[in-house]
């Protein structure tokens, strides 16, 4: 989006992000969920943060949902909506990143394109896309919130999986078989990459 005012200066703050990481005791990341309705981003994103918080670690989870209530309750699930949907969260997430926080973010994010858009915020290694990898049966099956249903019924429009598109990533960081994998599994490899990558130390 381009800037409308060009009165605005970037104020540096004094309080650099590496002085915060080291206060802090670890660096800060986004792990960006993705995946299809009820393929199990929400459980999986919370899960970790319970676990990383549980480490001492600094964490917030966004999550569709919610978001839908504040931050972007004025746009709709069109494909020029989910676009700026995404850009909002990718800011949002920049700040908290910034301010020190492991971000988890939990959004469908269907389109290639928007979630490399939000990866280019990122300085190389801060932004990793975690592809929760459970077919349209499974989920479909879980169909937790009856989404599904209402939408094979044609009362829920440009519903991903059914009247809109998902692209799966091609190179996530990591793939978690959240189909047919118990969610303390995905948890056990999320937390082991975050170890091998220096993220966490314990
Ligand atoms: P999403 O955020 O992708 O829409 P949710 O996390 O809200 O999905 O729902 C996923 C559902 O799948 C939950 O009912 C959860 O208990 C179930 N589930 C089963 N196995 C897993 C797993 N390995 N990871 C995450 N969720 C799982």
């Amino acid at each position: 989006m381009t800037q409308k005012s060009s009165n605005v200066v970037w104020h540096r703050s004094t309080v650099s992000r590496e002085a915060r990481a080291e206060r802090n005791g670890h660096n800060s990341l986004v792990l960006w969920f993705t995946g299809l309705s009820a393929s199990g981003k929400s459980t999986l994103a919370h899960a970790v943060e319970d676990s990383l918080h549980k480490l001492g670690c600094n964490t917030f989870v966004l999550d569709g949902d919610n978001v839908r209530h504040g931050l972007c309750s004025d746009l709709g699930f069109s494909l020029e909506d989910r676009e700026e949907n995404l850009r909002r969260i990718g800011e949002v997430s920049k700040l908290m990143v910034e301010a020190g926080v492991i971000v988890l973010t939990a959004f469908i994010s269907p389109m290639r394109k928007d979630r490399e858009r939000v990866r280019s915020l990122f300085p190389h290694g801060d932004f990793i896309e975690i592809f929760c990898d459970a077919g349209l049966e499974v989920c479909e099956q879980r169909d937790p919130k009856g989404l599904y249903k209402r939408a094979r019924a044609g009362e829920i429009a440009e519903f991903t999986g059914i009247s809109s598109p998902y692209e799966p990533p091609v190179n996530p960081e990591i793939r978690c078989d959240t189909g047919s994998q118990e969610v303390a599994d995905n948890v056990a490899q999320v937390l082991g990459i975050l170890r091998e990558n220096g993220v966490i130390s314990a």
